[in-house]
């Protein structure tokens, strides 16, 4: 095994700290290893695993008025890091390996998110929007964001916005910065309210 990891380009992501910054907020954008362009006027810190990306978000959530969580964490980790090569053995035909669960950044963050906004995202197959429902009450959003599975590493999407107050509104195919721009202007009128 050389790495486990999935499809997402962390696009939508990027997509939102450029919009975010284009209309005059202050932006931390918080990246995976992803091989994208810092958006202009955006301070990015990059991390590697779900732990680093936890510390780095509830600390720049501190001061912020709102989180966009799009990236696609990974719900396990394995539990041991091995030091060195992880070495086949002579005739051995199958190998294990444990895996321990990774923390709910977007959960964890909106625990103590009193008035800020939380918004999450959630890529679904068969009933989405039952998912997604359960999906934004269960992790404490005040947005959930349902894409289906063609978004993966691609650069349209269509997306149902859904609201903790019962909302449901939906974008037909569009690209991921009118996506992002949609989405900012809806936190940043929440905001506002
Ligand atoms: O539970 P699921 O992974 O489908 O939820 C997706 C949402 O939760 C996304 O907003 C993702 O960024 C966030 N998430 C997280 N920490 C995890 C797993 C998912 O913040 N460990």
């Amino acid at each position: 095994m050389r790495y486990l990891t999935n499809e997402s380009s962390g696009r939508m992501g990027f997509a939102i700290a450029a919009r975010a910054a284009r209309i005059g907020c202050e932006v931390t954008l918080i990246a995976g290893p992803v091989g994208l362009a810092t958006p202009r006027g955006v301070r990015r810190v990059d991390v590697v695993g779900a732990r680093e990306m936890l510390a780095a978000t509830l600390r720049a959530f501190r001061r912020a008025d709102a989180l966009f969580m799009a990236a696609a964490v990974a719900d396990w980790r394995p539990m041991r890091r091995i030091p060195g090569k992880w070495r086949k053995r002579e005739g051995e035909r199958r190998a294990t390996l444990d895996l321990v669960r990774n923390p709910d950044i977007l959960a964890l963050a909106a625990r103590s998110k009193g008035r800020r906004l939380v918004v999450g995202f959630a890529l679904e197959t068969g009933d989405g929007l039952e998912r997604a429902r359960r999906k934004l009450k269960r992790k404490g959003a005040d947005f959930i964001v349902l894409n289906d599975a063609s978004a993966l590493n691609a650069s349209r999407s269509v997306v149902s916005i859904l609201g903790s107050d019962g909302t449901c509104i939906r974008l037909n195919e569009r690209s991921k910065s009118s996506i992002a721009r949609s989405l900012v202007a809806l936190v940043a009128r929440g905001r506002r309210r």
